[in-house]
């Protein structure tokens, strides 16, 4: 103990010793350096004629800049990159237009090439020695006639975007130099990194924090009407825990590039015109606050500004037509095909008195511009590792007025190859076991708003599974090369046709496909050259006919009669307000039938119109989609013959397998949104042709999509396969791509997915509430006619025999979506109506599942349901 701590004071006496010396020798450094120094200032006490500081100004600050005149100067420091910015008194306190898009992005943090990301009005103001850059509200219009008029400020916030102080003010000329490195360095004027919403795993990718020093400016474009810089923005984080797929090099700094223009504001001499929800176009969405109305909507749609040459002709070119350039990336291939769809829209201008409103050309390779120049409408090319879209046609607008100023179509290669995402062939049925909650709702809602004025069209994806659905059929029964490129283009033009018609303006119509009947789609003389749709702006199914031999046409080969009317709405110069009024009068003709995105039924639960559809054709889609689970059974027969091809791997046989169920499920969707539909009428009250504005679909047809389902969807051998292909759904190896989980065919959850997602409708609050209060104004199958013959659908088939392990999964899952009608989380978004049944429906499963009949596995199951149902009876009492 002793020894110890003596050792221990020897150490800490050694210790201070070491710190006294190098205190000492501190000090003694200090003193010397002191002594220099005033040796230094006695010397500089000589005369000496002080060098003159040169005078700050402009020229100075930027001497060693260099400088590029535009529509604002830009000086960049050329050893630096630092950029200063020049404005000018007139400059100030008038309306100028920003806009961003996407140069490269990665998809997993939500941006890519081309993405627009807006467009707003505004300002340079200046505050005593600060320059700010603010962004008025654009939303409201007042009448200046009106006193309240003087009120517009009133509760309404503008943006103060930024605030830069002044380098040096020539007050003289009317100059301000600012440096506006940090505006462009920044997340400023755009915001490029995702919210984080609540309830998003902690294991997902995304984005560290904005590194400015890793940051730059990539390139400056100065032109008299638009000034406009390129920068990288670079996301650090030191220690990533999703580095992200193999598009990102390096999960711990990842660039995304973006595009800033600034542009003058259009001249005067646009015409706005004022949205009418019978024709759907985009719209920038103003209100009227001086207007005494019960509604001040005071809508712009988007369009192009389209003037004649010639006034007075009934038709003329325009002074400036809207051009299209197809980018030097595009496979050459495809490019007569491109321009073709693009030029096919010229037939709606026609009738709206225009020739030639639609000009196509091709990027010289040696062009000097890049396709992310605003000057540029561009059909661009990319081939991405994780493509977002298969075709995306954004435009962007003067907010003020609505004027498209500028658009582009991104189209993605994989989409016209047999390359297909295993994620992407069929959905869970995890996906559709449980009901949103409140808070996911509200999540959901919160993001939906974020994303408007976006324009994202999946038009791409369901092409793409629309061409493997028809090249599975064709392969199948052996077509010829010929016929397998005639599919391609037909797909490749339609899908021209449907992004060039966004970036005209016009948004989706997904009720088009009701115009043509299953026997007519089937006429292959009838349809040649058609639209087979009112609207190249649906997502509409394939056209395949189950009898080969009819086969005719499979997409849209011209524009349809809604979008030549819609065009004309648009874009018709319009000689009174009756001549207008007149057009939109023709609204309730069959073939002019129009519902956008907000109408349709594509997820379970949403809108309540079964013919705003996606993914369907004809005007009788239970007829068409009855046929469409026909030819896929059929198919099916034959197609381990057909694409296990000698001394290849299965993949073949796999996408085939795929994709021809795919099509059988979506038919299924189609079929299950009549059930509790109601029809929509946007006709005006009065208005020659018009209905209601809501009926419920007949009793016959919610029974027949019934039945169908019941047949198709439900039974004890729907979905089923021929045994023997199971033993050959095997996915091409690569290396250890197995690692991830064990890659055996999971048939059984593929079957329950797209009968889950079938229940998901017809079970979801909203339907069976409407199934309820349609009853009120003409529904006649009713709610408690409806959840009995489910409950019947779902046991009386084979409840008194075995039942099979798909029906035993699917008995399963109805049971839990009974039971959590009534105890669940979600139970009270379901109407007491509707909860009565549930609990009668249990109450009968229950005694049905009691019979002790069955073999082993069948008893278990029973024994399974049983005790499902007790517990939830203990729990209510
Ligand atoms: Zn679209």
């Amino acid at each position: 103990m002793k020894t110890t701590s003596s050792r221990t004071l020897r150490i800490l006496w050694s210790l201070f010793l070491m710190l006294a010396i190098v205190g000492i020798q501190d000090t003694e450094a200090q003193r010397r350096k002191k002594k220099k120094k005033k040796g230094k200032t006695e010397m500089a006490a000589k005369p000496k004629p002080k060098p003159k500081k040169p005078k700050k100004s402009i020229a100075t600050l930027t001497k060693k800049s260099k400088k590029m005149d535009g529509l604002f100067t830009i000086y960049q420091d050329t050893v630096t990159g630092a950029v200063k910015m020049l404005i000018t008194k007139d400059q100030l306190d008038k309306d100028y237009i920003y806009f961003s898009q996407i140069a490269d992005g990665v998809t997993e943090a939500g941006s890519f090439r081309g993405a627009y990301r807006g467009s707003n009005v505004f300002h340079i103001k200046k505050y005593f020695n600060k320059i700010d850059f603010y962004a008025p509200n654009t939303s409201f219009y007042f009448d200046d006639g009106n006193a309240i008029s003087k009120a517009a400020k009133a509760n309404i916030s503008d943006a103060r975007v930024a605030s830069t102080k002044v380098l040096f003010a020539d007050e003289k000329k009317g100059e301000y130099l600012i440096d506006a490195t940090g505006l462009f360095l920044s997340e400023t004027l755009t915001r490029v990194k995702p919210p984080r919403f609540p309830g998003r795993s902690p294991f997902a990718f995304s984005l560290g924090r904005f590194d400015k020093n890793k940051s730059k400016i990539e390139a400056i474009k100065n032109y008299p009407e638009n000034t406009n810089i390129k920068t990288e923005y670079v996301y650090s984080n030191p220690s990533v825990l999703n580095g992200g797929s193999n598009a990102v090099t390096d999960g711990r700094n990842v660039s995304i590039k973006v595009f800033h223009t600034f542009m003058n504001m259009p001249d005067d001499g646009y015409e706005t015109r004022m949205d009418d929800p019978r024709v759907g176009y985009f719209l920038t969405q103003t209100n009227d606050m001086t207007s005494t109305g019960t509604v001040n909507y005071r809508d712009l749609v988007h369009r192009w500004r389209l003037v004649k040459k010639n006034p007075n002709a009934a038709m003329s070119e325009p002074v400036t037509p809207i051009t299209w350039w197809i980018e030097n990336t595009t496979p050459v291939e495809w490019r007569e095909t491109i321009k073709e769809g693009v030029l096919a829209w010229n037939e709606a201008f026609e009738k709206a008195g225009f020739n030639n409103a639609v000009v196509v050309k091709i990027q010289p390779d040696d062009a000097e511009w890049d396709a992310g120049d605003v000057r540029y409408n561009v059909l661009r090319w990319t081939s991405s590792p994780n493509p977002p879209f298969g075709g995306y046609g954004p435009s962007f607008v003067n907010p003020r007025t609505g004027e498209i100023l500028g658009a582009d179509i991104m189209l993605e290669y994989v989409h016209f190859t047999n390359r297909v995402f295993a994620d992407r062939l069929y959905t869970d049925a995890a996906a559709y076991m449980h009901l949103e909650t409140e808070e996911e709702l509200e999540i959901q809602k919160l993001k939906n708003k974020n994303n408007q004025g976006h324009m994202y069209c999946s038009m791409g994806h369901l092409m793409h599974e629309n061409n493997m659905f028809g090249t599975a059929v064709l392969e199948a029964t052996g077509a010829s090369d010929l016929e397998m490129e005639t599919l391609k283009k037909e797909g490749m033009k339609s899908l021209i046709m449907h992004e060039v018609g966004h970036t005209l303006g016009l948004n989706h119509n997904m009720k088009a496909s009701q115009i043509y009947t299953p026997a007519q789609l089937a006429d292959a003389n009838f349809i040649k050259g058609k639209a087979l749709t009112g609207s190249v702006m649906d997502y509409a199914g394939i056209n395949v006919t189950n009898d080969r031999t009819k086969q005719g046409q499979y997409y849209d080969m011209a524009v349809g009669p809604y979008d030549i009317w819609a065009i004309q709405f648009g874009y018709q110069p319009f000689k009174s307000k009756g001549e207008m009024t007149a057009l939109l009068n023709q609204s309730t003709k069959p073939e002019l039938i129009f519902g956008n995105d907000a109408d349709d039924m594509r997820s379970p639960g949403k809108a309540i119109d079964p013919r705003v559809m996606t993914g369907d054709l004809s005007g009788d889609q239970i007829t068409y989609s009855i046929n469409r689970f026909k030819l896929v059974n059929d198919m099916l027969k034959n197609v381990k013959t057909r694409f296990a091809k000698k001394d290849g791997t299965y993949v073949d046989l796999v996408r085939a397998y795929y994709s021809l169920n795919g099509q059988a499920a979506r038919a299924g969707d189609v079929i299950s949104r009549f059930i509790g539909g109601v029809y929509v009428d946007r006709a005006m009250v009065g208005q020659t042709g018009g209905t209601m504005p809501y009926t419920p679909v007949s009793l016959v047809d919610q029974k027949r999509a019934f039945n169908a389902l019941k047949k198709y969807v439900f039974a004890p051998n729907a979905f089923s396969a021929p045994k023997e292909v199971y033993n050959y759904l095997a996915w091409q190896r690569r290396g250890y791509n197995f690692f991830g989980g064990p890659e055996d065919p999971k048939i059984h959850r593929q079957v329950l997915g797209y009968q889950a997602r079938v229940l998901a409708h017809i079970m979801h609050p909203n339907t069976l509430q409407r199934l309820g209060d349609s009853e009120l104004y003409g529904n006649k199958y009713r709610l408690s006619t409806f959840m009995t013959d489910l409950n019947n659908a779902m046991f009386k088939p084979d409840v008194y025999g075995s039942i099979n392990s798909f029906r035993q999964n699917l008995q399963i899952t109805y049971v839990k979506r009974l039971v959590n009608m009534v105890t669940g989380r979600t139970a009270r978004r379901f109407s007491p109506a509707s909860q009565s049944m549930a609990l009668l429906n249990l109450k009968n499963i229950k005694t049905w599942v009691s019979n002790g009949t069955g073999n082993t596995a069948t008893r278990a199951h029973k024994n399974h349901i049983k005790t499902l149902i007790t517990n939830v009876m203990k729990e209510i009492k």
